[in-house]
């Protein structure tokens, strides 16, 4: 099966399993609902999907799972690697010290927290922040697509190396050798940055995340060829 049958297919079922009969889409072209409304009742579905999740060992502790959030009909979504302190607390993705910078960075684009989604790739704190292992990873793995799948965002913007190996699919990958360029994540442009909270540790690079910003307004405001990709 090629890769774009295989995406589809993935898509109609995810819709099937939603209880949807027909696509969002054609319910738009109808006028019954708007989008934006069928896809905040996609991902309320989703949420409920993921319940009270015991699907990884990071379900014993953490306080609250932290879903994402924002605007689901958002051309722009950005996706972290795992809830810090204050997310746990909070059940909000990037509310500490790295959100308040993301937030800056957002609103230095022109744009509003409620007007991107912002997600994780995994959506428990891992303890003492370490980083996400494969195996929580390829647990949550499904709903961060299916997040991605619902919103269908103009552009993903992955902050640090874990989110950024996560969606383009190489371990190995460097973030300073992968930042700033454009890569294929199922059609949808993705643009690896750094995670803010390396910016805190390394002011001096903010002027790096800020390019990247300005590459992503840029291709927001006159489109972007896929075929440009890396
Ligand atoms: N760091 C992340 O990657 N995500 C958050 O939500 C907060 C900090």
């Amino acid at each position: 099966m090629t890769r774009i049958v295989r995406d589809i297919r993935s898509a109609l079922e995810f819709y099937e399993a939603l209880g949807y009969e027909r696509l969002p889409i054609l319910m738009q072209a109808d006028r019954r609902r708007p989008v934006s409304d069928t896809k905040e009742t996609a991902m309320k579905l989703l949420r409920d999907e993921i319940g009270d999740c015991q699907r990884c060992k990071l379900a014993g502790k953490r306080t609250h799972i932290v879903f994402g959030e924002g605007n689901p009909d958002a051309r722009l979504m950005f996706i972290g690697e795992a809830p810090g302190r204050e997310e746990d607390i909070q059940a909000r993705p990037f509310v500490g010290d790295a959100g308040v910078l993301l937030t800056r960075l957002i609103e230095k684009m022109g744009l509003k927290r409620e007007d991107v989604y912002i997600a994780n790739v995994v959506k428990c704190r891992p303890p003492m922040n370490r980083d996400p292992e494969k195996d929580e990873i390829e647990q949550c793995r499904r709903f961060l697509e299916s997040q991605i799948d619902i919103i269908m965002p103009e552009i993903i913007i992955s902050l640090g190396r874990i989110a950024a190996f996560t969606l383009i699919g190489n371990e190995k990958l460097k973030i300073t050798a992968v930042r700033g360029r454009v890569f294929d994540y199922k059609g949808i442009p993705l643009v690896p940055t750094f995670h803010p909270a390396y910016l805190i540790r390394n002011p001096k690079d903010k002027w790096l995340t800020w390019n990247d910003a300005q590459k992503v307004l840029e291709m927001l405001e006159h489109g972007h060829n896929i075929q440009e990709v890396d």
